[in-house]
């Protein structure tokens, strides 16, 4: 059935163009009336295929763009403070970027329609971020300039997903296959099958491991790169994205789908791997060109808009409490046949910095859970007391002259401790002291203010009455090799750098230089993957070989040691309980990866004994049938 001729022949003749953009179907009409009045028409056949519709005006009927322009300066109040408006002819949409976007849309979206009916272009609004962030700008500018190309791809991405439009239909089995992240952090990654589709769930690299380990196994019969339908990515950590720039050198050239700010950490993460690569003398997988590549097929979904990607499965995001943007995907397959809940990484508690993960969902059958504090022993302490006990550690070392180092995430936990110290400096019940900030850290933070919407409610308001915490004046950041040296060779103090696992980056740098004096402290508050120089340090290290000016050199491991689980960015085994027993509708299996198999097999065993539902722990390269 052809849909788009379908939705044509009822509208008789109002229509001169009908086509997709992505699962989304947009209608050209060159009647003007049709237009400002037909949204009834549209009503109808949305509420009846269930699909989204989008009318829009044909290219001839619209104004000039300088007239159209001042049309909107004169609806919009001047407070909104519009700071760009972009024009895309192919598709006739006007982008408006505001600093206060609300005033754009009006209440109840009544300044938006107006301009749509006055200008008859169709307007978007997007936000200022309020703090520069150049990854934003740069990933907006390739969209842009990538317009033509960027109609072309969403519609052939339609083309394919209403290929076999076929409402009733209905398909026998759902199979999937774990290529990474099975019994062990890192390299997550996983093949969704159906008879009519191929989908990758997360591309992930074990950063923490060596050669062909560091990978997912692409190299099985089961996975063809041109036989992929489509990617979809929960969050942007390197053990979920690291491998997506890949994926585009290697010639897939289909659609990724993840989050609004995803794709710009993401992206940015890509090319800071890319940095670390060259300072370690090797040569990076992939170029910047791999990354826009990735940049211009990624189609971004908001939490909670249930999108069609291929012609039996449907998906939607639900907010997973882990990471800015992070998400719990939700696949409807066949129509309503099987619904699969992929967990992705979650925090099923409230943080400073996110609302905790979702957990009712209209249906449910099966669930893949991450597991990386999944153990009975990883319950974790309440956060105000690991939060008193960091600020403890900090106060002392202080006091005794020394220096603090906190190897951060970079995404996520970074953000959480420098919304701790904030308070703790600004309550009185930490020392003022000089906080840097190093390594990516600072571009992330333009990101999370450039999409407040997806900040907790309380962090949100601050962004909002221009009293952002990433910009409070007691941080510093660190830009250059000069400015490190300063630091290191400086007063007591206390540093976030990245990356969390001393595995490359600023911290590596600061850690060498830090580890000899019994008075420094170090504090590890994300988790330390097996193998990296972070958790065998953790473990008890005393002495390491490190590259110093370019010389491999013996460096003895001195400073004071703390480990602070209770501030993790995952669900502590607590919390995955919790987050099972509250689920809504209740799942008849679960499955569990993404942990070390102690703690998966644990986790499996209390989970089916708490539920009396079917539990399985796969190994890598296993394949499942969900149905
Ligand atoms: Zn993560």
């Amino acid at each position: 059935m052809d849909i788009l001729k379908n939705i044509t022949d009822r509208l008789h003749g109002s229509i001169t163009e009908a086509n997709f953009e992505g699962a989304n179907i947009v209608l050209y009409t060159n009647n003007e009336r049709f237009f400002k009045e037909g949204e009834s028409k549209i009503k109808e056949i949305v509420n009846e295929l269930k699909k989204r519709i989008e009318l829009r005006a044909d290219q001839k009927i619209l104004p000039e763009q300088e007239r159209a322009q001042e049309d909107i300066k004169k609806i919009v109040p001047s407070e909104a403070e519009i700071t760009n408006i972009i024009f895309d002819a192919h598709r006739s949409i006007v982008i408006i970027e505001a600093k206060k976007p609300g005033m754009v849309i009006g209440k109840q979206g009544s300044i938006l329609n107006e301009i749509k009916k006055t200008i008859l272009w169709t307007p978007q609004v997007q936000r200022t971020p309020a703090i520069k962030s150049q990854i934003t700008e740069s990933i907006r500018e390739v969209l842009y300039a990538n317009n033509n190309y960027r109609r072309k791809f969403l519609n052939e991405v339609g083309k394919k997903i209403y290929k076999e439009w076929n409402p009733e239909k209905v398909e026998e089995w759902v199979r999937l296959t774990f290529l990474g992240g099975a019994r062990q952090v890192g390299r997550s990654c996983l093949l969704l099958q159906t008879p009519n589709s191929k989908v990758l769930i997360d591309c992930g690299i074990d950063v923490a491991s060596q050669g062909k380990d560091k990978f997912p196994y692409f190299d099985i019969p089961e996975f063809d790169i041109r036989e992929l339908d489509a990617v979809i990515i929960s969050h942007a950590h390197l053990d979920h994205t690291g491998l997506l720039p890949y994926l585009y050198k290697m010639g897939y050239k289909g659609p990724t789908y993840m989050t609004n700010p995803t794709i710009d950490l993401a992206a940015l993460l890509a090319l800071d791997f890319i940095g670390v690569a060259y300072k370690q003398a090797s040569v990076p997988l992939f170029s910047s060109k791999d990354i826009k590549e990735m940049v211009k097929h990624t189609i971004c979904l908001n939490f909670n808009e249930v999108s069609d990607i291929t012609p039996d499965i449907r998906i939607t995001f639900y907010n997973s409490g882990h990471a800015l943007g992070s998400s719990m995907v939700h696949f409807n397959i066949g129509n309503g046949l099987h619904n699969f809940l992929y967990t992705g990484d979650y925090k099923y508690a409230r943080t400073r910095l996110l609302d905790p993960a979702i957990s009712s969902f209209p249906r449910i059958e099966s669930v893949l859970t991450e597991a990386t504090y999944g153990a009975k022993s990883d319950i974790l302490p309440p956060r105000i007391e690991s939060e008193e006990k960091m600020i403890e550690i900090i106060n002392k070392t202080i006091e005794r002259g020394g220096k603090i180092l906190i190897p951060e995430l970079g995404l996520g936990r970074a953000q959480e401790t420098m919304l701790i110290l904030e308070d703790a400096m600004k309550s009185g019940k930490m020392k003022k002291i000089p906080v840097y900030i190093d390594g990516m850290i600072w571009d992330i933070n333009a990101i999370h203010t450039a999409y407040p919407d997806f900040l907790s409610n309380n962090v949100k308001s601050s962004v909002f009455q221009d009293k952002n915490p990433f910009i409070s004046d007691i941080f510093s950041r660190v830009g250059s090799h000069q400015e490190r040296k300063k630091v290191i060779e400086g007063e007591p103090c206390l540093v976030l750098a990245t990356s969390g696992m001393l595995v490359g980056g600023a911290s590596v740098e600061y850690f060498r230089e830090f580890a000899v004096n019994e008075k420094n402290s170090l504090i590890f508050v994300c988790y330390q993957g097996v193998g990296s120089l972070g958790r065998q340090v953790q473990e008890g290290l005393k002495e390491t070989k490190m590259m110093v000016d370019g010389r491999e050199e013996s460096v003895k491991i001195n400073l004071e040691i703390n480990t602070i689980p209770g501030l993790s960015a995952h669900a502590g085994r607590n919390e995955i309980m919790a987050f099972f027993n509250n689920m809504r509708p209740k799942p008849k299996k679960i499955m569990v990866n993404h942990g070390e198999v102690s703690k998966c097999l644990d986790l499996a065993s209390a989970l089916y004994k708490l539920n009396r539902v079917e539990t399985c722990v796969p190994r890598i390269l296993e394949t499942i049938r969900l149905r």
